[in-house]
Parts: C-alpha cells; structure tokens; sequence
C-alpha cells in the first residue's frame, strides 16, 4: 500500500497534507472521522485525536505511516506547522472550510492548492474487487427484493427491504439513500427520495441502489414496468437501453469521458433533450468522484478507473427512466460489474407465464 503515498510524493514537491475522510483513507488505510495525513518527501504521519489512536495504529499498519496522537483539536494546527517545517505545503482547499484553512497559514504554514483525488482515479486490484463485492451484493438485494414488488407496494417499503437485504448479504450499508421512484412525476425526478406513493398499475418503477463494503460504493440503476405501459413508455425505454449499451461499448482506455457522454447522446436522437444528467462518474471511496463523464469533461479513460454509464430520460408528469452499470475501463472494453439484467422490465411478480 505504500505506492499510494509515493503516489502522493510524486505529485507534489514538497508537503502534502490530506485532510478528507476519503483522501486519508485511501492513503493510509485509517477509516475514522478524525484524522489528518501529512506526507513529506521522507516521512507520513497520520495524526489523530485519543478516540482513534488504536484504530489508527490497526488499520493503517500496512501503509507506511506514523500515528501521531493530539490532546486538543486545536493543537493539530501547530502539529502540522512542526511536522512541514516552513516547506510549501499542498491541500486540497474544497476538503477543509475556510476558517481551517485561515488557521493553518496563521500558524505559518504556507498552503497552496494541490487536489490528490486524480490520484484516486486509477483502482488497483484489490479497491476492484471490493467494489465488484459491493456491486454483487447490491445486484443480489434486487433480486431478493423483485418478488415483493407489485401494485399497493410504496416506494418506502421497496427502500427498506433493499436496505436491509444488503446488510444481510454482508455490505455496511447502502451505499448511498437508496432511490425507488414510480409513477409519472415521482420518476421523472432522477434523485426522488422515496415516499409514501404505492406502485399502481402502468407505472415506471426506477431503482437505483448500491452497497458499501469496507468503505467502496457501488452504483446501479434499472428500470421496471408495472404491468403494462403505454407505448410511449415502452419505446423509450428501447431507445434509452439502446443509448446506454452504445455508451458501454464505447469505454476503453484512451477514450475521452466526453465521448462516451455523446454516443449515448448521439443514439437518444431527438429524445436526448429529456436527458438532463451526464452519463457518468467515477465510483470508489466516494460514490462522486473524478472522472466525470460529460460534455465538459477534459479526462480521458485509463485502464483500472472504475465509472458509471447511466443515461436516463426524465419528463415532468411522464415519467421517467434510468439504467445505470457500473465498470472497470480496461484496455479494450467495459467490464462490468452490474450483472442485473437490463431487458427484464417486467416484474417476476407480474409474470403470468
Ligand atoms: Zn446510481
Ligand atoms: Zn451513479
């Protein structure tokens, strides 16, 4: 684990100090809510209050750092002014509030913008195989979840069993609240926090759900029918299926983010200004994080990055319609992690055959 801190090394010359929750944890292992990672060109001291010390010394035993624990949390400040000893030092200003940083450089401490999480772009095999643990156990809580879906269930109900499905199966959590959105203006709200609405007859039903495993996330949308849906309905989601395999098939390293973003664009046609998100976002320590796959984006895909490609098409007091896989960019394709499939939009439940 100790290429993450050279990683870090090699981006900066000089000190860097990592003050968000993800940035320490990827770096140095530690999970608790209280801790700062300084890293010099020699030295890595993660520094901590009395709560976490064990958990400290525990988790981060493989990663090549010092704990260092403070007595008061005001004293950090002239910790890291000792530890950096007047060097220029890099952070990232959007992990710390504005006061954090005023006190920093009134403790001499010379700060200048440096933004590790590019670093944490780039998985390697084992933060893969977390998040594929996630994306199966996610996959899995939908399955269990699907013979319980039907009309008069809410929205809520559908939330909970997922919820609690993924802890049985042995993830965290959720990996983020968990959205189960239906009818005409519920599921044309992409991010709907479910309600109290119970699924009726015609309805589009989307479920988008993730787990939490050892602090990865996973991410996953689709898209159910209750019963039958009116024909508009029905070729949207054609279109939409078609758009989202046209994006999949277009992830391979090398390309660029905003290319992905337009195949599935370019195959929506006239419908993709129904389509109000970007495609994409990376998937890792934090359920947003870079790249970002969109028309603004300047990235370009590399082999271990690990993305979502969801287009969805959303139309107040329609309805609307979201598929989401998660994947691993490698050298000539997507791999992907989200095995649910896609062409079942009709409920087992449902089934009369
Ligand atoms: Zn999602
Ligand atoms: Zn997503």
């Amino acid at each position: 684990m100790r290429h993450r801190l050279d990683a870090v090394r090699d981006a900066f010359d000089g000190f860097t100090i990592l003050t968000d929750r993800s940035d320490v944890r990827w770096a140095s292992g530690f999970s608790g809510s209280s801790g700062w990672l300084v890293v010099g060109p020699q030295s890595a001291t993660l520094v901590t209050d009395a709560r976490y010390t064990e958990r400290a010394i525990e988790e981060s035993k493989d990663f090549g750092v010092d704990v260092l624990t403070v007595k008061a949390p005001s004293s950090i400040f002239s910790e890291v002014s000792r530890l950096t000893k007047g060097h220029v030092v890099g952070c990232r200003s959007a992990s710390i509030s504005h006061e954090t940083w005023t006190n920093l450089t009134s403790h001499g401490i010379r700060l200048v913008e440096q933004d590790v999480t590019n670093l944490r772009r780039v998985k390697d095999p084992s933060e893969i195989e977390t998040i594929a643990r996630a994306a199966a156990i996610a996959a899995e809580a939908l399955y269990e979840t699907l013979p319980m879906i039907d009309v008069g269930v809410s929205e809520r109900d559908i939330r909970d069993e997922l919820d609690h499905r993924i802890r049985r199966l042995g993830g965290d959590g959720p990996s983020y609240d968990t959205i189960v959105a239906a009818g005409p203006t519920n599921s044309s709200i992409p991010h709907h926090a479910p309600s109290h609405h119970r699924l009726a007859e015609g309805e589009a039903l989307v479920i988008d759900v993730g787990a939490l495993v050892d602090g990865y996330h996973s991410d996953m949308t689709r898209t159910f029918f209750v019963g039958e849906v009116s024909d508009v309905l029905a070729a949207w989601y054609k279109v939409l299926l078609e758009a989202q395999e046209a994006g999949l098939a277009t992830v391979r390293a090398g390309v660029s983010a905003r290319d992905v973003d337009s195949a599935c664009r370019t195959t929506l046609g006239g419908d993709a200004e129904f389509f109000v998100h970007g495609t994409g976002h990376g998937v890792g320590l934090d359920i947003h994080e870079h790249p970002f796959l969109n028309q603004t984006s300047q990235a370009t895909l590399a082999v271990g990055e690990v993305v979502t490609v969801e287009p969805g098409l959303y139309r107040r007091g329609f309805g609307g319609i979201r598929i989401e896989d998660l994947v691993v960019v490698r050298d000539e394709s997507a791999e992907i992690l989200t095995s649910f499939p896609k062409d079942l939009t009709c409920l087992p439940s449902r089934r009369t055959t």
